[in-house]
């Protein structure tokens, strides 16, 4: 394995050095899933090239030596770039699938009766029903009959109709093929199964070892489940260690218990992705466009970063160009301000990765040079229910003057990214430069909608930031002379401990 940079000596910007042509990144930044059809280095670049700025590691394909190889690949490349790429880990949680089935399964047709059973050795051979088992055998403990089991993301439909001590009876509603490790999804049921299984916590171990910048979490009911991950993560992050860069996780939200218990999950989780696979299949697909919109509302409300996720150019996996519906719908996610965008087998497993981000960027791009035509603005801050008053009140001012001096840009110094963050949640429609001495922050800082994170030294004053920070906007051409900014100290600077300072400046005006 290659080794890890060193979070600290190192100096990345999102910005190319030198004469690089620049290419500023999306406000909303686009995530790829890495995969089979993108873990290449060339691949990897060009997705970079093209305006990923996140990767995510799916651990429920591939095995711990694959990720490795793969974290190792994006981290070189990064580097070459010198760009702060983030990568996060996606945690199975608790998907239940079907257990094994013979080669080329087992085709049930529409209203025939299928038996899911406990074990795997009271299969009878004259059995006239077909038999499977499950990754959780408790399932058998935890249903009622009237329930719904949903198998392959709702293509194969049943009810359960009897259950006794070791197996469910099902009637099949909408048959089709059902093969070994399908998805099963049972929307009308309360599961006892663990939150985050042996497995996961082995993930946890290696996403931890290899300074993964965010964990997602699946199947999260309530805030408990976030923050049992938490927990745990604090205490093998802390294991030797005094000072640590916590890593944030993600609730993803895909099951009803989510969506109904949303406030009290975005307290305890530090961001959420609408996982709409999942979601679509435990929910009435009609009832989805306006989830996402409430679920993206009250993440503003909170000050926590969105991701929307899956199918978003799902037609991409095998052709050149999206269907005109998926278009809308990435612009859409745009619109309604998610932070995040999400490719999954688009750029895992699809034929044109490349050409995928190229065309959600393009499509991200044109929404948002729409949206800077539009009263960029009129909209006050957003009050952030999570907040304390002066870091509100700080934000409303930033606002205020970015407005009255038509800012082109925001800047502010931040230690672990939260005064980023907060400005990020608000609409500025301009670019926030995102400050920071520590790498790791950096990248995280890309989790946020419209902050372009800088690693350089912990200037030793104010007068010191803006020096540096003018040198490094001009030469990679984000800013030129003249350029009003607004400068937000959110953290510590060398040895002051003032916490916020607030000042306007003209880039160029410190030389
Ligand atoms: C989803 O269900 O939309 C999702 C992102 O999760 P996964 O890819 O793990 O099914």
């Amino acid at each position: 394995m290659t080794s890890m940079p060193d979070s600290t000596a190192s100096v990345q910007s999102d910005i190319p050095p030198g004469d690089t042509p620049m290419i500023r990144p999306t406000q909303t930044k686009i995530i790829a899933t890495i995969g089979p059809a993108s873990s290449d280095r060339v691949i990897v670049r060009k997705l970079i090239e093209a305006g990923v700025r996140i990767f995510r590691l799916n651990f429920s394909h591939g095995d711990l030596n694959q990720h490795s190889e793969r974290v190792a690949m994006i981290r070189d490349v990064a580097l070459e770039l010198n760009r702060p790429i983030a990568i996060f880990g996606d945690l199975q949680g608790p998907k239940i699938r079907v257990g094994p089935v013979a080669d080329g399964g087992v085709f049930v047709p529409t209203g025939t009766i299928v038996i899911f059973q406990r074990e795997d050795d009271t299969v009878s051979a004259d059995d006239r029903s077909p038999r499977f088992t499950c990754t959780y055998p408790g399932v058998i403990d935890d249903v009622v009959p009237g329930q719904r089991m949903l198998i392959n993301d709702g293509a194969v439909r049943m009810l359960i109709i009897e259950k006794s001590a070791d197996e469910i009876v099902c009637s099949v509603m909408n048959g089709g093929l059902i093969t070994t490790g399908k998805g099963i999804n049972l929307p009308d049921s309360t599961l006892s199964v663990k939150i985050i299984g042996e497995r996961d916590w082995k993930n946890v171990r290696w996403a931890v070892e290899h300074e993964l910048d965010c964990l997602a979490l699946s199947f999260v009911r309530s805030a408990l489940d976030v923050q049992e991950l938490k927990d745990g993560l604090e205490r093998i992050q802390s294991e030797g260690k005094a000072d640590y860069v916590r890593m944030p996780v993600i609730a993803k939200i895909e099951l009803p218990q989510a969506v109904q218990n949303i406030q009290e999950i975005l307290v305890a989780a530090d961001g959420i992705m609408i996982a709409r696979g999942d979601l679509g299949v435990e929910m009435d697909l009609a009832s989805l466009p306006v989830i996402q919109k409430k679920l993206l509302k009250a993440a503003q409300d909170h000050g926590k970063p969105t991701i929307v996720a899956t199918q978003m150019l799902e037609t991409m996996i095998t052709s050149t160009i999206p269907t005109r519906a998926e278009a809308s719908d990435v612009a859409g996610a745009v619109f309604d301000e998610a932070d995040a965008v999400m490719l999954s087998g688009e750029t895992a497993v699809g034929e044109y990765p490349v050409i995928a981000v190229e065309t959600m960027r393009r499509i991200v791009e044109q929404t948002e040079s729409y949206l800077a035509t539009q009263s960029a603005h009129d909209r006050p801050p957003v009050t952030i229910s999570a907040s304390n008053q002066s870091i509100a009140a700080l934000t409303h001012g930033v606002w205020t003057i970015a407005n009255d001096i038509g800012a082109n840009l925001i800047v502010v110094w931040t230690k672990r990214g939260h005064g980023a963050r907060f400005l990020s949640q608000n609409t500025f429609h301009v670019p926030i430069v995102g400050v920071t001495s520590d790498l790791r922050v950096a990248r995280q800082m890309q989790f946020f909608r419209s902050v372009i994170p800088i690693v350089m030294p912990v200037p030793e004053n104010l007068a010191d930031m803006v020096a540096q920070v003018d040198r490094r906007l001009m030469e990679s051409g984000l800013a030129r002379k003249g350029d009003p900014t607004v400068l937000v100290s959110g953290g510590p600077l060398g040895d002051e401990r003032i916490p916020h300072r607030l000042a306007i400046h003209t880039i160029g005006d410190s030389s």
